[in-house]
């Protein structure tokens, strides 16, 4: 079988090619598949045996709403999805001024183990496919009727350990057949895998790189993000400069507040030194407080705020959305995977 919404309409016409027919099938299926059909049956314009030799030939993997939250401040709304192989992962839509943003997933959980984040905790399960990372896209503009214009990789999972698929995705979100979402609306979260952002900078792609960054220090960013223990922050910024001189485009620094961890003045002051060089943007998050972690949101954000700008940093704070419906990275899935683990105790 084969995972047909994953393929580009160039892969798709060789496929179709090999099945016997004509070109022109390939543009009306992908058509279809972008309107979000669940079966072949709803091509209504293939013949029915072309339909049948579908449905035995290719599979669709639509994910269904598992848990569903909006938020009543901001009309935020968070799906829990799940999967055709029974796993769940979540995306978030958000209501900006400049467009509707989905903020989607790319792996059944996490093998980063960041210390602060939910989705990292049960480690990975498996890496997403193409199609159902474009269906979480997809789907939550046909639940929600909301268009979306702009998508954000900062979901459950690491975009570079899944590299491959997430280009191919990228690649699918971009064709006009499909959902047609320029490179410039779309915004990739990485936890710093330098040899990964040496290989997307090779594509000079248009897209926001953000890095979650944390902290300016090896000491403290080595003790809540494993991943800097191989490669510390001064190699991490080095590489960044150059995806900076080969793409062209300014990166983005997520900086997530920890009361008395990263919120030090000194650590705003080395911030501010080590960023020099390049054009940076530092984006302060103010922490979501995940329950199996003992770390608290900071009490200085605004402070951080202002000496960073003192040493001429562009600084934005994010506005907390769907700050009541748990809508921070990971946590619905824990909360889907802590219930179904108690009822499993109990029964
Ligand atoms: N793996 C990627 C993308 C997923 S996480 C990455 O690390 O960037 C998306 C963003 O949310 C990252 O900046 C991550 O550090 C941040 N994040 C995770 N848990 C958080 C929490 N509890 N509070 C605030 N930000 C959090």
């Amino acid at each position: 079988m084969v995972d047909i919404k994953s393929m580009t309409p160039e892969e798709l016409t060789a496929w179709l090619k090999e099945l016997g027919e004509p070109a022109f099938r390939a543009r009306q299926i992908f058509k279809w598949l972008y309107r979000g059909v669940t079966s072949f049956e709803e091509m209504t314009d293939l013949s029915k045996a072309l339909r049948q030799k579908l449905e035995g030939e290719a599979l669709l993997t639509p994910p269904t709403v598992a848990r569903k939250q909006a938020s009543q401040e901001d009309g935020t709304i968070k799906y829990l999805w799940r999967l055709a192989d029974g796993n769940c992962v979540e995306s978030v839509l958000m209501r900006y001024r400049h467009g509707n943003t989905v903020c989607i997933s790319c792996q059944v959980g996490c093998r980063m183990g960041c210390a602060f984040c939910a989705s990292t905790i049960a480690g990975k399960v498996r890496d997403l496919t193409a199609a159902e990372m474009l269906d979480q896209v997809l789907f939550t503009q046909m639940d929600s009727g909301a268009p979306i214009s702009n998508i954000v990789l900062m979901g459950i999972g690491e975009p570079l350990d899944n590299f491959d698929t997430v280009l191919r995705f990228l690649t699918l979100v971009n064709c006009p057949d499909g959902l047609n979402i320029g490179m410039r609306h779309i915004s990739l979260s990485t936890c710093g895998l330098t040899e990964k952002i040496d290989k997307l900078a090779q594509y000079e792609l248009q897209l926001t790189l953000s890095v979650s960054l944390h902290a300016p220090d090896d000491e403290t960013r080595s003790q809540i993000m494993p991943v800097n223990r191989s490669v510390g922050v001064e190699k991490l910024l080095e590489t960044c400069r150059r995806y900076f001189d080969r793409t062209g485009r300014r990166v983005s620094y997520e900086y997530a507040m920890i009361d008395g961890v990263n919120d030090a003045d000194w650590q705003a002051d080395l911030l501010a030194k080590r960023l020099k060089g390049a054009p940076a943007h530092v984006n302060l998050i103010p922490l979501n407080e995940v329950e199996e972690s003992c770390l608290k949101p900071s009490r200085r954000v605004a402070s951080f705020q202002k000496r960073l700008e003192g040493h001429g940093v562009t600084v934005t704070v994010r506005r907390k959305l769907g700050g009541d419906i748990d809508a921070s990275c990971g946590q619905l899935r824990r909360k889907e995977m802590n219930e179904t683990h108690r009822q499993e105790k109990r029964g």
